[in-house]
């Protein structure tokens, strides 16, 4: 126990803690590290940025004094809606509050607070392993308070709620996305009765702003195992309250004796494949979208089996609705999935034994710079059981891959930029700008993908030329 104390004080050896501990000594109140920062510590996770102070008294007091000692003014940040108050120091964010009891009502997830002890601002804590708590006056320093045995469920790997499960995700229901959300971060499980109260209590979600739940979702997508998270979303049902379409993907359907995939299960494997190699959310969501056109195209062809004839283009078009609804960006970060999941299927055919340079221009042209995010989306599509086929498919992308290098190499179509611009066009045939200016460039690029001229300034100078003379204008 002795060993286990001193340990608990290796972490508060930072210079802010002695600081805090001096001031919180000389206002008279009881005060804590509490929180991720505890837990974070305890369980050797790289060392957290943001540090949660809890006492007895004034929060903002306490680091009105704490600014004061460390930087000699007394400036912080107050946030008076949640009667907290902001320190930063260096690259550390002190967070202070003062100790609260929370009641709340139902139909929000803004409590009533009233000041409180230690206990009571435990009891709001939405988990066991989040409500560990170090005392920082000197006279208890490094003492841990763990009410509800929260070490033992970080050393289970354990997701439990402080009081009644019910009651917890009722009066908050945000905390069932953090549940979903650190068992997958941390890998742990959460506790039987949670799992059943997050399903009871799954359609409490709707008070909580898409915001919130988006933040949670894509810190679940940025895991390093992200299919945990979305596994037990679905089977909690609390997907089902915000992302149906992608709900709509699970499942199987016979006919004539030929079953399809599972498309829910595919589509993680696929995000989980992908996330060994990249770290990227907006990929990441590639990767969740790339199919999710596959149950509205979805068609049995008799003599033939199941088809997803153009789920690439329905996917992509159904790409903006999603991210408007989920209050995901709409900007470039949607215009790039948009063109991964448009051109996912791509690379497969260009693996074909006889294929022309011109597709794979078309390709290096269309993906532009992403076209490296595209092939690792692809070799990330590879879920067949089969090792043989894996290999072959893997090996298919290699020659994809190298011939995407070879072009680019000589033809320069990845960052495209035209080498005729309209503005020549403009002053070579004395036009005024219009769509017979577009259609020439239109025209020079596309002999230029066709392969019927190379990508040079000379060759397409002259290609203008002939073009322009078909088309009877008349050089200036
Ligand atoms: P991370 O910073 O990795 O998200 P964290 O545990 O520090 O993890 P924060 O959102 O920073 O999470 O919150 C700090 C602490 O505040 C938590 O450890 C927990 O004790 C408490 N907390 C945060 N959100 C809630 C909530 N919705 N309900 C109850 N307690 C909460
Ligand atoms: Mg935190």
């Amino acid at each position: 126990m002795i060993s286990f104390v001193n340990k608990l004080k290796e972490y508060l050896k930072h210079k802010v803690f002695n600081c805090i501990s001096e001031c919180a000594d000389e206002l008279g109140y009881e005060t804590y590290v509490i929180g991720g920062y505890v837990r974070d510590r305890i369980l050797k996770r790289k060392e957290p940025k943001d540090i949660d102070v809890v006492c007895v008294g004034s929060g903002i007091e306490l680091a009105k004094k704490v600014a004061k000692k460390l930087h000699g003014r007394p400036q912080v940040q107050v946030f008076k809606n949640f009667g907290t108050a902001m320190v930063l120091h260096g690259d550390l964010e002190l967070e202070f509050v003062g100790a609260r009891k929370e009641s709340y009502r139902k139909d929000s997830r803004k409590p009533i607070v009233e000041n409180g002890s230690l206990e009571d601002d435990q009891n709001r804590r939405d988990f066991t392993i989040n409500a560990l708590a170090l005392c920082l006056n000197k006279n208890r320093f490094g003492e841990l308070v763990d009410p509800f045995n929260g070490i033992q469920d970080l050393e289970n790997g354990i997701i439990r709620t402080p009081l009644n499960p019910d009651i917890t995700y009722s009066d908050d229901p945000l905390r069932m996305m953090r549940a979903v959300r650190f068992a997958t971060q941390l890998d742990f499980s959460i506790e039987q009765e949670s799992l059943l109260a997050l399903k009871r209590n799954c359609k409490r979600l709707e008070i909580i702003s898409q915001e919130r739940i988006t933040d949670e979702l894509n810190k679940i997508i940025t895991a390093k195992q992200p299919s945990k998270g979305f596994k037990l979303l679905f089977n909690t049902e609390l997907l089902h309250q915000f992302f149906p379409e992608f709900v709509a993907l699970h499942g199987v359907e016979t006919i004539q004796g030929k079953k399809h995939k599972d498309n829910f299960y595919h589509t993680l494997e696929v995000l989980e494949n992908l996330a060994k190699n990249t770290n990227d959310l907006w990929l990441r969501w590639a990767a969740l979208l790339h199919d999710i056109a596959k149950p509205p195209t979805k068609r049995f062809e008799e003599g033939h089996g199941w088809t997803f004839h153009g789920h690439e283009f329905l996917g992509s078009k159904m790409v903006p609705k999603i991210f408007k609804r989920l209050k995901l960006p709409l900007n470039e970060k949607m215009k790039y999935v948009q063109k991964l999941v448009l051109l996912h299927l791509r690379p497969i055919v260009l693996s074909k034994d006889i294929v022309s340079d011109s597709a794979i221009r078309r390709l290096l042209f269309d993906a532009g710079e992403d076209v490296e995010d595209l092939m690792l989306l692809c070799e990330a599509d590879i879920t067949s059981k089969n090792e043989v086929k894996v290999k072959r498919f893997l090996n298919n992308f290699k020659i994809v891959r190298q011939k995407l290098k070879d072009i680019e190499e000589r033809d320069h179509i990845r960052n495209w930029q035209p080498p005729i611009s309209g503005e020549l066009i403009m002053q070579t045939f004395n036009m005024e700008p219009g769509k017979l200016v577009g259609d020439l460039k239109n025209a020079i690029r596309e002999a230029i993908l066709d392969g019927v001229i190379t990508n040079e300034y000379e060759k397409a100078f002259e290609f203008m030329h002939t073009k322009a003379k078909e088309l009877g204008l008349k050089e200036h």
